[in-house]
């Protein structure tokens, strides 16, 4: 089945730390390892949303009404909830729901060892008082989803995790994406060093950099990006138009990786914008794309 987007869900926040240890605050982590997802799908061409992208408190209501607002109720969104665990163990858990196989579970689990945590199980859990039902609100309550909970280490652990969820973060979440990519049948390629940032959930908000070359204008770059003189300085907080040399500027857009198929007119379809926009942003000559090829949305 095709996959249609990951709903991304860093578990806990604002008023809800989760588990606290050794100086990791759960909630944190889980923002840091999800944005970091974010990226990487995106990078992918992956369609990607975040339940939350900063500190806030999401009650269990709000944060499924989050994730019924993106893609489809099939298992074809795949729903992926990032925790970590408290009470002295150490490895990485992942927990998948009652209607679900454990295919995904046993790859992201066995790709987060290759990356080098230790793998300690995979599992479903159920209510106690009602053993229909998936114990974990995130997968009782997104029921036609694929719902997966990834514990990425215990905060607590008498053994490595500790610095390992402090250093090697990034390299678990990179196992998910790659066990989703594998999961699915899409091809998976390293990731690469982009300068895309993402403060939202939302295409909108995106934006890429772009470094002042001698003579440019803010009237020259909002006319390149297709954006106006006011949209990049109200990102940049600048107060005049003054630039300098080799100052970075912040330009909303989106960074897209071309993928097998592709062509300027569908990517200029699906993202509301023209061919000429795309052709321009990208100092393309013609409408041959690469696949793997980045290209600037505007
Ligand atoms: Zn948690």
């Amino acid at each position: 089945m095709a996959l249609k987007g990951v709903i991304i869900d860093p578990g806990h926040g604002g008023k809800d730390s989760g588990a606290v240890g050794n100086g990791i605050v759960e909630k944190d982590y889980a923002l840091k390892i999800s944005k970091y997802m974010y990226d990487r799908f995106k990078e992918l061409g992956i369609p990607v949303r975040l339940t939350r992208d900063s500190d806030i408190t999401l009650s269990p209501k709000e944060r499924i009404k989050e994730i019924k607002k993106y893609f489809d109720r099939t298992k074809n969104t795949i729903v992926v909830s990032n925790h970590l665990n408290a009470g002295k163990g150490d490895g990485a858990e992942v927990i998948y729901a009652l209607r679900d196989k454990n295919t995904l579970a046993k790859k992201i689990l066995n790709n987060i060892e290759s990356s080098g945590q230790n793998a300690r199980k995979y599992y479903q859990l159920r209510l106690p008082n009602n053993s229909s039902k998936d114990y974990y609100f995130i997968h009782r309550d997104t029921p036609n989803n694929e719902s997966i909970i990834v514990e990425y280490g215990f905060v607590d652990s008498p053994k490595d995790d500790v610095s390992q969820i402090k250093n090697n973060y990034k390299a678990y979440a990179e196992a998910v994406v790659k066990a989703i990519c594998e999961y699915k049948g899409i091809k998976y390629t390293k990731p690469k060093n982009i300068t895309l940032n993402n403060n939202n959930s939302g295409v909108k908000n995106d934006y890429f950099t772009y470094s002042v070359k001698k003579g440019d204008t803010l009237w020259d770059i909002a006319r390149l990006y297709n954006t106006s003189v006011d949209n990049i300085k109200k990102l940049n907080n600048l107060n005049n138009n003054s630039l300098k040399i080799g100052q970075v500027l912040k330009i909303p857009g989106q960074l897209y990786i071309v993928k097998k198929g592709d062509s300027l007119w569908k990517i200029a379809k699906n993202n509301n914008t023209t061919i000429n926009s795309l052709l321009k942003a990208n100092n393309l000559k013609n409408t041959t794309l690469k696949v793997g090829q980045e290209l600037i949305i505007i």
